[in-house]
Formats: C-alpha cells, sequence, structure tokens
C-alpha cells in the first residue's frame, strides 16, 4: 500500500519530489495543491508535469477526510466528525466570531492521558493523526464555513505533545504561506501539561502560542483529575 503523502512534513515533501527527479521548488507547488487547494488527487495538480504527477501516485497515496457528520449551534459554532482514509473518525469545531474564524483540530484519536472529566480519555488512544489529517480538519472546516482560519487551536481530541512531531509539521503547514497562511501567533497548542512538550515548544524558532490546562491549582486534585500527567513528571 503506498505511503500516505499528508504523513509528511515540509522537509519530507521536498525528499519526496527530489527523489520524483524534480527541483525543489516543486515542493512548494506540490504544498499549495496539497493544503491551500485541497486537491484529493495528483491528477488536479495541473501546474506539475505530467510525469512528476505520474511518479508521485505511483509512490504516494492521497486522500481527503470526509465530513460524516456536521452539528450547528444558535451561536454560529459547527462541530464535525471527519472520517479519515482508514475509517477511524475525529472531531473538529469552528467557532466564527466578527471576522475571525478560529477552528479547534484534534491531534490524536482517542487520548492515552485518561482526564477523569473527558470522554476521549475514557476510550484510550487509538493512534496518533499525521500532520496532514490535523491541516486537513483546518482547512475543511474553514472551506465549509466559506471563510479563511484566522486562528487554529490543538485543543480537540488527544494529547498535542503526545504527538510532538507530527503537531509541529501541521502548524507549519497551518503557517506556511503555500498552506494556510495562518500567522504564528494566531496558531496555540493546549497541553494537559507534558513538561517536556512544554520545554521542547518553548525552543521553536516560531512564535506559536502555548496554553495550559491546569483544571486546579492544588497539585493533589489535578493528579486525581488528570493521571496521565503523574507518569509524565
Ligand atoms: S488530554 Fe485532553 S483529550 Fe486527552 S484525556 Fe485529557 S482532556 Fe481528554
Amino acid at each position: 500500500m503506498p505511503a500516505d503523502i499528508k504523513a509528511l512534513d515540509r522537509d519530507g515533501l521536498r525528499a519526496a519530489v527530489a527523489d520524483a527527479g524534480e527541483r525543489a521548488y516543486r515542493a512548494a507547488q506540490l504544498e499549495r495543491w496539497l493544503y491551500a487547494r485541497a486537491a484529493s488527487s495528483f491528477d488536479e495538480m495541473t501546474d506539475l508535469s505530467a510525469a512528476l504527477r505520474a511518479r508521485l501516485a505511483e509512490r504516494w497515496a492521497l486522500s481527503v477526510p470526509v465530513v460524516e457528520a456536521r452539528l450547528d449551534s444558535a451561536d454560529g459554532t459547527r462541530k464535525y466528525l471527519l472520517r479519515l482514509r482508514d475509517g477511524v473518525t475525529v472531531e473538529a469545531v469552528g467557532l466564527p466570531e466578527g471576522k475571525r474564524l478560529t477552528v479547534c483540530f484534534s491531534t490524536q484519536a482517542g487520548c492515552a492521558m485518561r482526564c477523569a472529566f473527558c470522554a476521549t480519555g475514557a476510550s484510550g488512544l487509538v493512534r496518533d493523526l499525521t500532520c496532514g489529517e490535523m491541516v486537513d480538519q483546518v482547512a475543511i472546516v474553514a472551506r465549509d464555513l466559506g471563510r479563511r482560519a484566522t486562528n487554529a487551536v490543538a485543543m480537540g481530541q488527544g494529547e498535542p505533545f503526545a504527538n510532538y512531531d507530527a503537531v509541529l509539521a501541521a502548524l507549519r503547514f497551518m503557517n506556511s504561506a503555500d498552506g494556510l497562511g495562518i500567522g504564528a501567533r494566531h496558531l496555540t497548542v493546549s497541553t494537559s501539561g507534558l513538561p517536556a512538550g512544554i520545554r521542547r515548544f518553548s525552543e521553536e524558532p516560531e512564535q506559536f502560542t502555548l496554553a495550559v490546562s491546569l483544571h486546579s491549582a492544588v497539585q493533589a486534585t489535578r493528579d486525581g483529575l488528570m493521571p496521565g500527567l503523574r507518569r509524565a513528571r
């Protein structure tokens, strides 16, 4: 089975293009087709040569999540259930407010953190999402609401820092002018508080935003509510 091209980060896309015998700048075109234009097949990428499209299609699989269900709230919030290429489902939420559209996206299917108040945690971890599956959630919600996403926050299902590399790759595609073009400060990672992830995130060159869910200022209460964090300390 061909590997998923949307599991590649930006360096990976450049390597895929180089492996197919093309110059690196073609990677920017490929990125635009994958994320800015949401192509669902290599055939749509008409500014790439037919030979490159054929080589990419031989080596890589390309898919776009399908909207399985949609739920509207009176305040304009729209909640989505999206089906991924292997049948796994994840949730995303669009929150329009004035000129802003914030999209809350999932970083994992299920979650291993077992927070006491969370239905996702009760079902355990199914799998990590790829970077492309995260970018697609934001792009699909924005398209469905007919406007550009101005903000995105990793606050759906999953603990983002338990899938660190894919989350960072997704933020970079969301931030890229060839991807979704969202400003770095408008891209937020909301963590339950994994210390190693927080330290690493603080050293990234981009000015992405960090949010930490405390739920209690009392450590013992917090340990009871969020048992997954005890192992991470
Ligand atoms: S980290 Fe988030 S998704 Fe995971 S169990 Fe806790 S609240 Fe739920």
